[in-house]
């Protein structure tokens, strides 16, 4: 027997019935960023390796871990996208977009790769849905962009999702706060666990995250980047706090939140729901004011998030209902007007009525069989005696139709079967 051939660990397939959700989410997403003027870019689902290291940062996990990364038959190395804002930023700076008029708001949907432990909503190839607002640093853009995702969530009833709020301060106060933690952590370097200890220098924020017993009680007493902010970035932050209040976002304040990746400044944010278990959070984003200019462009503000759509999936946590299509099958009586069948379905399916017939060779009965499995709500038969008859699946009534009044007015028929699915 040939070898049968298995997903590779940590991907799925979509098989139709969940495209059906995902199309759904994409289009309230989309709805969403069409009324705030936000337009959509899709950069290459692979770039050079040294965009990400410089990017998201040499020390973060997903640089040190979790990149696919190769080698190109030219020798060059290349990766698999992480994450979205870095590719974003490239294109912002390859494109001179800082020529439009600013900020330039853009959304990205799309497949991107880490090599992570598969689990319950953390997977190797997993779809993000990205917003990115470049040029400003207004605390109004913050809020715009966490409203947004807010309203979101509300359009998709995903209940039970908190918001989780903090500030970073700019890159030099992160770096004064940065030494007087690692200060501290060196102090208590007896209780850390194994993990942070070795990772005091590299990347002593992710501590607050640590789940080990004796690096959270550390942790307790830790100086807080919150009550190190200088008075601009306070103020900053006290602005998207008082704008969020106004439109009556809920959030609590977190001064632990660290994001995995380096580039955040002043605002970090993260929407988690109860209902995702370990894998808690369906988004998040924050402000990320030095990254342009680390990759070369000119000093650039900026802010953004991206949910994970399977994880908005988990949290929506029933299957999508979506209103049903109108079904119709056309049936034949007799081989010889299968030639008819096909044009009357060609002609419904003009019309804008989604229309099957049969194509393998099925008797009648086998015919209505199958219109019932695929959920036809109308069966059309070419009848013997060259008759045609329609029927109502849901009522069981059949009347004889004639359809040569819709052979000049086609839409007709469609308002027809509209019609009598209405009254059915
Ligand atoms: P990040 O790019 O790390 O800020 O992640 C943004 C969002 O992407 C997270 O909140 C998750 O919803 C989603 N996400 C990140 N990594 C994964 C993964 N490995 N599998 C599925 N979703 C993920």
């Amino acid at each position: 027997m040939a070898d049968r051939y298995q997903l590779p660990r940590g991907t799925f397939d979509v098989l139709p019935d969940e495209s059906n959700a995902r199309a759904r989410i994409e289009r309230s997403a989309g709805q969403l960023f069409a009324r705030a003027g936000f337009e959509r870019i899709t950069t290459p689902a692979f770039e050079e390796t040294a965009l990400f290291e410089r990017g998201v940062g040499r020390s973060t996990d997903i640089v040190q871990k979790e990149m696919f990364t190769f080698d190109d038959k030219g020798g060059r190395s290349i990766t698999l996208r992480p994450e979205g804002t870095a590719p974003i930023c490239r294109a912002y700076v390859e494109h001179g977009m800082k020529k439009l008029a600013q900020p330039v708001r853009l959304y990205y949907i799309g497949p991107f790769f880490r090599h992570e432990r598969p689990q319950a909503g953390r997977y190797r190839q997993f779809n993000q849905i990205g917003a990115e607002t470049i040029g400003t640093d207004s605390p109004m853009a913050d809020a715009e962009l966490i409203i947004m995702l807010d309203e979101l969530f509300a359009r998709l009833r995903i209940s039970g999702v908190r918001l989780r709020l903090g500030s970073l301060g700019s890159l030099e106060t992160r770096h004064g706060y940065r030494e007087r933690l690692v200060a501290y952590l060196r102090r208590h370097k007896a209780q850390l666990s194994d993990d942070v200890r070795r990772r005091i220098d590299l990347n002593p924020l992710r501590a607050f995250d640590s789940d080990d017993p004796g690096t959270r009680r550390v942790m307790q007493n830790a100086p807080l980047l919150v009550d190190s902010l200088d008075s601009d970035d306070a103020t900053h932050f006290g602005e998207v706090c008082s704008m969020l209040d106004e439109a009556g976002v809920r959030y609590d304040i977190d001064p632990t939140l660290v994001r995995g990746l380096d580039y955040y400044t002043r605002t970090v944010f993260s929407f988690v729901s109860a209902k995702l278990g370990a894998q808690s959070e369906i988004g998040g984003g924050g402000r990320y004011d030095g990254l342009i200019e680390q990759l070369g462009g000119g000093a650039t503000p900026a802010a953004g998030w991206a949910i994970g759509v399977e994880r908005v999936l988990l949290a929506m946590g029933r299957p999508v209902r979506l209103s049903r299509r109108l079904v119709v099958f056309v049936a034949v009586a007799n081989d010889r007007d299968r030639r008819g069948a096909f044009r009357l379905a060609a002609q419904l399916r003009r019309t804008g009525i989604t229309t099957q017939i049969d194509l393998g060779g099925r008797s009648l009965k086998g015919q209505f069989r199958h219109a019932e499995r695929i959920g036809a709500r109308f069966i059309f038969t070419l009848e013997e005696s060259g008759e045609v008859s329609l029927r109502d699946r849901r009522s069981g009534e059949s009347h004889q139709v004639d359809l040569t009044p819709f052979e000049e007015e086609p839409k007709e028929l469609r308002k027809y079967l509209r019609d009598l699915s209405h009254s059915g």
